[in-house]
Parts: C-alpha cells; structure tokens; sequence
C-alpha cells in the first residue's frame, strides 16, 4: 500500500514518492527556546515523530531534522529583561525541551541544528539573494522584495494584490518592527537586522559585509534546512500558524537564491485546543508537559491523548480527554501482557488471522495521511476481539503468540506508547513509581549475591504494596495487582 500525505502546497493527497527512493528528509519546525513549549506545541512534535516513525516502518532510511530556534527577537527580549545574554536564556530551555520530548515518548531527531551554529549559513544565502537582485540592503537592515518573485504565495495561496502597503493580510500578519523604516514596499521582510543597542547587550548581533545585526526568523529555516537536507528535499512540517508568513516566506527565499524547488510536501498540524479555547498565557490553559506530570499524568498518556486525533481534525485538550488517555494506555498495556503471559499450549484458533488482520487494518489507516484515529480504531477492535477470544480457551499456540506479539510491537513501533508506559510505568503516583524500582534495584543486587532470602523479603514487600512482579528475559517487570 501507498502512503499518501495531505501536501498543503497542492491542497490534496497525494502519494508519497521521495526524491531518492527507500530514503526521505524531513525538516521541522522546531521551538523558539526561550520558555518551556506548552502542550500545543507538542501535538506538534509527537505528530513529527509519528511521521518520523511510520516512514521507517514502510522501510525509508529517514534523515529528520529539527531545528532550535536560539535567536529571535522573543529571546532577545527575554535576555534583556533578565539582564543576560541570549545564551543563558535558551541554555536550561533547551535542555528542558529534550527533557520533554523523551517524558513523551519522542524518538532523537538525527540533527538539532542551532541557528546561532549556522550564521555563515544565512549570510551567504543571503548574499545570493542580493546577488540575484532579490535582496537589498537598507540601513544595515537587508529585505527581501517579494515583488521579484512572480509566484509568492503559492502555499499559503495569499493574493497578492490583497496586500498592498498596509492593507492586506500579508502586512497585518507580519509582524512590522519599528525598526524595519528602511523597506521599499511594506510586504517586504527581514532576512538581516540591523544591530539596536540591546541586541549588543544580550550578545545577539554579528558581523556582515553589510554591517552588524541579527538574522531574521524565516532565514534561519530556510538556511538549516538546505545545509542539513539538500537544496530541494521531501517533507517540511510545522504547526498550521506557520504557513504563513513562516513557510511562505522560506520557500521565497529559498528557492528565489537557488532557482530549485524547496521542500516538495508540506505537513501542517491544526493548532490543540484547550477546552475548546485558543492556548493563551491569560487564560492560563497553555499547560506545559512538567505541569501535567506534576499533577500525576503520564507521558504515555499525554503522548495518547496528543496522537489520538488525526492531524488535521480538531483536537481539544480537557483533564477528562487526559483521563481517558490513561484509561487507554492502560488498557493496552494490561492486553500486552496477558499477550505475554498467556499459557502456551494447544492452539486457540483463529488468533494469528485476528494478527494479521488488524496489523493491515493499522497499516491501511496509517497509509491515509496518517489517520492515527482509525489506526486506534483498529487497535481496540482488535484488542476486544482478542480478549474474547482469550476468555474463551486455556492456552494458544506459540505460532498465534509469536503473532499477537508482532502485531502489538509493529503498532508499538510507530505509536511508541507502550515502551513509553512501560518505561515510566503507567505512573500515578511518582514517587511510588521510583520506590518500587529501586525496590527492583535492590531485589537484583541481593540475588546477584545470592542473599536470596533477602530478594525474598523484597518480594514479598512488594507484594504487600499490591505489586506483582515478574522476571522476564529482558529483566523483572511490574504492574499493580
Ligand atoms: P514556536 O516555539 O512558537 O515556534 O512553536 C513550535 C511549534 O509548535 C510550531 O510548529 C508551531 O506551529 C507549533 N504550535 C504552536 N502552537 C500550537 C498549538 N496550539 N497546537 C499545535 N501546534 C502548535
Ligand atoms: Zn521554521
């Protein structure tokens, strides 16, 4: 089966077909790092790793990308109001950000890039720009004019003649700095900024052959992405706000400085609602992953909740979707180990056709643009089918185990919630979550010594915390009784 993508620069589905067959590059958008990303923002990426997973699972050698945005004028603000440089700002928030791909669940990109490591990068392309007379330099400042570029806008499908100075979407979308007098047509944006006073101050300012400044944000896109992926290269995705002007105006820059096309599917996320609300600082509904393991939530279950909807259909973020999040990721994980500790014996039948069916059914939806909510659809029916089948025999075969098991490890491969869940345990409660592995800890290093009547007692300990415990070949495992 084909996998088809919802490609926004075409405005339809359409096959997947990379430009070097068996391997597939993909830039994203990655965080502005100068707070820690909310809950949004993380529909965001756990939909990047999804599309990161499933194009190794149909067998591309993936190279993913995602970059960290570590200068931009929210950071600059943000040092100078605590009266540091910009790299003492975005220092602890990048460690945090990874800290919290990890808690949900996110594989490592094979490359972070960091806009402050790839300045040369956006100086030269911008120097090609100029060049090409689609750049000028004013005041220090360089623009790019839109008005060189006969097909700007063919994402985000903006009329140009909607957007004269001052008027239209384009000029109201952007941002216009005070600080951007020099530019000859109002549509027009920043690739460089000339240096201001405070940018000095927080050590946000290089030099170039047109003075000293700053990069603008789309560049820095434009220029990781090329230097890492390519000129031209498959997939760039990014939650839907950044069509315009974010992508819109990398595509302009970029294929204007090479004459080749950019990135050839574009994958837009629509934004997580918050009780049906937009996510805002006011309203206080942009929760943050630690806020929500603070309040006793687990990754896996916030990675559910996040990946339960498909992509581009509404997703609205409440404590009761959180909960049933929960109640799914333990659901799934209580089949994975009846799976895993049913009785091997005479065959139950019926059970690897069961497997293979739903594996299809799984891979069919995945096909689709990445339906991940017929995926889970096809998850659970098969889960109750299996479980009914299981209340009625005593044992399976090793064939239809070897089955079950396969089929939960190809959906555990791209949905990566069950390691999640069995890496943080289906954590209520934290703490208890560590007692009890250090309990384990203890447990191993006893019979290591062969003080098994110590390992006994920890057992038993265990026991009267309502934990069953099983030693399997990759280790002891535990769930509550
Ligand atoms: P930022 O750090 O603001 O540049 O955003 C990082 C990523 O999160 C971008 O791809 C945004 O488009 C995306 N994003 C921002 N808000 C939301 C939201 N409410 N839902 C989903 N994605 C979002
Ligand atoms: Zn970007």
């Amino acid at each position: 089966m084909a996998l088809r993508f919802y490609n926004t620069l075409s405005r339809s589905l359409q096959e997947f077909e990379p430009l070097n067959p068996g391997r597939a590059g993909v830039y994203a958008c990655g965080p502005t790092v100068y707070r820690p990303p909310h809950i949004g923002n993380f529909r965001t990426f756990v939909f990047n790793d999804l599309l990161h997973r499933y194009l190794e699972f149909k067998g591309h050698d993936v190279r993913f990308v995602m970059n960290l945005t570590d200068v931009e004028d929210k950071i600059i603000a943000g040092a100078a109001q605590q009266k540091t440089d910009i790299g003492s700002v975005t220092a602890p928030m990048i460690d945090a950000f990874m800290a919290d791909l990890s808690t949900v669940g996110v594989l490592p990109a094979d490359s972070y890039p960091r806009a402050t490591d790839h300045i040369d990068d956006m100086v030269g392309l911008i120097e090609r720009l100029v060049e090409r007379k689609h750049a000028y330099v004013a005041d220090g400042s360089v623009y790019f004019a839109i008005g060189s570029l006969p097909d700007y806008g063919k994402l985000s499908r903006i009329e140009l003649e909607d957007v004269k100075a001052g008027a239209g979407l384009a000029t109201r979308a952007r941002a216009v700095d005070a600080d951007e007098y020099g530019k000859e047509d109002a549509r027009d944006f920043a690739l460089w900024k000339a240096a201001r006073p405070e940018d000095l101050e927080v050590k946000a300012v290089w030099s170039t052959p047109w003075g000293d400044g700053r990069p603008g944000w789309h560049i820095e896109c434009s220029a990781m992405s090329m230097v890492e992926l390519g000129e031209t290269f498959d997939i760039h995705t990014g939650g839907e706000d950044l069509i315009f002007p974010h992508h819109e105006d990398e595509i302009a820059q970029s294929e204007a400085a090479t004459g080749k096309p950019f990135a050839r599917y574009w994958l837009h996320v629509k934004h997580l609602l918050v009780n049906g609300e937009k996510m805002s600082k006011s309203k206080q509904n942009d929760f943050t992953i630690d806020q929500l393991i603070e309040k006793g939530y687990s990754g896996a279950a916030i990675r559910y909740l996040l990946l339960s909807a498909h992509y581009r259909k509404e997703l609205n973020f409440t404590f009761d979707g959180l909960e049933q999040g929960r109640e799914s990721v333990r659901r799934l994980l209580n089949f994975a180990e009846r799976v895993e500790s049913a009785t091997i014996g005479p065959e139950a039948g019926g059970l690897a056709e069961l497997a293979e069916q739903a594996r299809a059914g799984f891979e069919a939806a995945f096909d689709d643009d990445l339906n991940t909510s017929a995926a889970l659809a096809v998850v659970f029916d098969f889960v109750r089918e299996t479980n009914a089948k299981l209340d009625a025999v005593t044992s399976i075969s090793e064939a239809e185990s070897t089955a079950l098991r396969s089929t939960l490890d190809a959906f555990d491969r791209v949905l990566g919630v069950l390691t999640l869940a069995r890496k943080h345990a289906i954590g209520d409660d934290q703490e208890f979550t560590a007692w009890v592995d250090q309990k384990i800890a203890e447990r191993q290093a006893a019979r290591a010594r062969r003080d098994f009547a110590a390992a006994d007692r920890i057992r038993v300990e265990l026991t009267e915390k309502s934990v069953i415990l099983e030693d399997t070949p990759a280790g002891p495992r535990w769930k509550r009784a």
